[in-house]
């Protein structure tokens, strides 16, 4: 078992495939110019599952992808094959652009449940944010997965004076379509221009959607990040993610792998331990994995507070190198 020093059990491990993506959501991509990773540089298929099978080895039950895009890797398809022979859940997060040349893949993988980035239900706003018009093959691509009955979860990361009057719209969606929206509030990261005053609040978000609909709270998991609700009546539910106004870490069991093999005890941590070298070099992989959860922080990578955020402060990578 995987275990720091505040008693927490780590079985959750989120495996980024790459930090490059053929969107430019400028919530996540660092303002400079950014030089992707070239593949050749990255952890290799078969080093990826020989570390995952170490964390399985060690108690993880979990793995979710993630990226950067990871669907945008050429080698996607083999690494998801791989990965699905190994006794965890398999699950995927993706900016869907690329979903309708996976179907298949992620059925024989036997993925049952994908999140997905979409941050505004109206084409032109999405084309802002992402700075691609791929608004249509996204949407078309969230359709194609219902139709094919997996579970579908929608992350919306929450902008003040940006998409905050989008909230409703996609409670409406969730009417007829069951879907689970998550809405995230904004976080700061390398290069990303977060400032405190473009958070909505997970209090914010929830008086947004009272001045149209009534909801209950639904049952959290401890190692939840999402405080679930649903609305009456709808096919689908809502939840937030509250990670800045209030935080989960007192449950948290994740642990993150980068594309270039560095282990990642939280999502703002300071510390990262490279066990790709560690690997390639014979060394103990497994002492390394211990080492380096030891080191986890109790909150928030140990960065920041609920009530004291200085984004120039934080020493983090940018979101889309550590994967979300
Ligand atoms: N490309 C995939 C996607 O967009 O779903 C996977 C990688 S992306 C980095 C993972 C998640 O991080 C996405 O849901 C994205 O919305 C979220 N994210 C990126 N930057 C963020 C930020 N600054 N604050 C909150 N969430 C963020
Ligand atoms: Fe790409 Fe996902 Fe980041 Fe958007 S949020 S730039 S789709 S990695």
């Amino acid at each position: 078992m995987i275990k720091d020093r505040f008693d927490r059990t780590h079985n959750y491990l989120r495996i980024s495939l790459t930090d490059n993506c053929n969107l430019r959501c400028f919530y996540c991509m660092p303002e400079e110019e950014y030089d992707f990773t070239p593949t050749s540089r990255l952890t290799q298929p078969d080093e990826i599952v020989t570390l995952a099978k170490i964390f399985v080895d060690e108690g993880v039950t979990k793995i979710r992808l993630t990226g950067g895009e990871p669907l945008v890797r050429k080698d996607a398809a083999k690494i998801i094959l791989s990965l699905s022979q190994l006794p965890v859940e398999l699950t995927l997060t993706t900016n869907a652009t690329r979903l309708h040349d996976f179907i298949d893949v992620l059925k024989q993988a036997n993925i049952q449940s994908v999140n997905i980035s979409l941050d505004t239900l109206q084409p032109e706003k999405f084309l802002l944010i992402t700075r691609r018009d791929l608004f249509h093959l996204v949407r078309s691509n969230i359709e194609l997965l219902l139709h094919h009955g997996f579970k579908v979860k929608i992350n919306c990361v929450v902008m003040k004076g940006f998409n905050d009057n989008d909230i409703n719209d996609f409670i409406e969606w969730t009417m007829h379509n069951p879907v689970e929206v998550r809405f995230i509030e904004f976080m700061p990261f390398s290069g990303n221009r977060w400032t405190n005053n473009k958070v909505v609040s997970l209090h914010e978000i929830l008086s947004i959607i009272n001045q149209q609909y009534s909801f209950l709270p639904l049952q959290n998991d401890i190692t939840d990040t999402s405080k679930h609700f649903m609305i009456p009546g709808h096919a689908g539910s809502f939840a937030v993610i509250s990670t800045m106004s209030s935080p989960f870490c007192a449950g948290c069991n994740r642990m993150r792998l980068t594309a270039d093999g560095k282990m990642k005890n939280c999502l703002f941590s300071k510390t990262e331990t490279d066990l790709l070298t560690a690997l390639r070099n014979d060394e103990d992989v497994v002492k390394l994995i211990h080492e380096n959860i030891m080191m986890k922080e109790k909150e928030l990578g140990g960065q920041f507070t609920v009530d004291e955020v200085d984004a120039n402060e934080i020493d983090n990578r940018s979101m889309i190198t550590i994967g979300g």
